[in-house]
């Protein structure tokens, strides 16, 4: 499956397993195309997605617009090169109000949506879930290196398109991202479940001249009318990867069947492409007693006498539902003067 190749680097890179036939879920595939200056990850998400969507038991269009999300992240998370996190949420008007997905490397992925049940409707795109305002994408290397924030303004487009212009903006990197969610009904004892799935793929260009990366620049936007259009010849080597990603088709993505290396081949196999060791990804959430309490300690006395319900402090997690529970003194609720209300 992999070229031939005189890459110095290969050989560490042996696959710490042997191509796989089938789908191996939760896992990110790493893959080259050295003739193309192209570098890209293929997600597969599985119990890892499935176990996040169904704990919350969102409604089908939310769980499929976050797994979007989760999909995304995990292909953006596990790139990361260090000890980090990588947090990407949206803030809009639409019917999903508010995304989050939380990466901490290596390996963890945690995530929850508020939702509009009202609001909600079968058929609606991602964009109209999501509506207007902002996606942000912020890598985080720990408390001795510096915050990076990105910012994508939201007007009714998809997750893709945001992340293309993310990259576009903030990287100067040519890139396209296929998204893929579905749901899955497979026979069972006790009558057909439910399963949530998920395939993504990341294709980058990365040529070594900087120059062979420019793009035609982004939609004019409030520029005069009449104002000519930036034209710049794209590069043939990317011309040709976003040819070929855009043949990968939702089932495809999604297929159990068809593992990500077949995939991958069956794409890219006439340019030689070479897979790297996968990744995996699991639903985990990093949430503590004891953050918890700091997050506590951090809030005005006033706030914290304020939770204070039937004598104690409860606080749940977001991501996983967990119920965390103080009593006034633990969570440094100052004494109440006798009568006090
Ligand atoms: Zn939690």
């Amino acid at each position: 499956m992999t070229s031939q190749s005189s890459d110095p680097h290969a050989a560490s890179d042996v696959p710490s397993r042997a191509p796989s036939a089938i789908a191996v879920d939760d896992e990110v595939l790493p893959f080259e195309i050295d003739s193309l200056d192209l570098r890209g990850r293929m997600v597969r998400l599985g119990p890892a997605l499935d176990d996040i969507l169904t704990k919350h038991d969102y409604p089908a269009p939310v769980g499929k617009l976050l797994g979007e999300a989760i999909a995304l992240t995990a292909l953006l998370g596990s790139a990361l090169k260090f000890q980090g996190r990588f947090l990407l949420q949206t803030q809009t008007d639409g019917p999903v109000s508010f995304m989050v997905v939380d990466f901490k490397s290596p390996d963890q992925i945690r995530a929850y949506a508020r939702f509009d049940k009202a609001r909600l409707a079968e058929g609606l795109s991602s964009g109209a879930l999501l509506g207007n305002g902002h996606l942000a994408m912020t890598i985080d290397q720990g408390a001795h290196m510096s915050r990076y924030q990105g910012l994508v303004a939201l007007h009714g487009g998809s997750l893709e398109e945001a992340a293309h212009e993310y990259f576009l903006r903030s990287e100067q990197i040519p890139t396209r991202v296929r998204l893929a969610v579905g749901e899955e009904w497979r026979g069972e004892e006790g009558g057909p479940k439910h399963r949530w799935r998920a395939g993504g793929m990341l294709l980058q260009f990365l040529p070594q001249s900087t120059e062979r990366a420019r793009q035609a620049d982004l939609h004019p936007g409030d520029a005069p009318e009449g104002t000519a259009p930036h034209v710049v010849a794209e590069d043939d080597a990317w011309v040709e990867g976003q040819s070929l990603i855009a043949t990968v088709e939702d089932l495809e993505l999604l297929d159990p069947d068809l593992s990500g290396e077949r995939l991958v081949y069956r794409l890219f196999h006439e340019r030689g492409v070479r897979v790297f060791s996968p990744q995996s990804v699991r639903a985990q959430c990093s949430c503590s007693r004891e953050a918890v309490a700091a997050m506590l300690a951090s809030f005005e006395p006033a706030d914290r006498t304020d939770m204070v319900k039937d004598g104690q402090v409860e606080v749940t997690c977001e991501f996983c539902s967990s119920v965390y529970r103080f009593t006034p003194q633990e969570a440094g609720v100052e004494d109440q003067a006798p009568g006090a209300p």
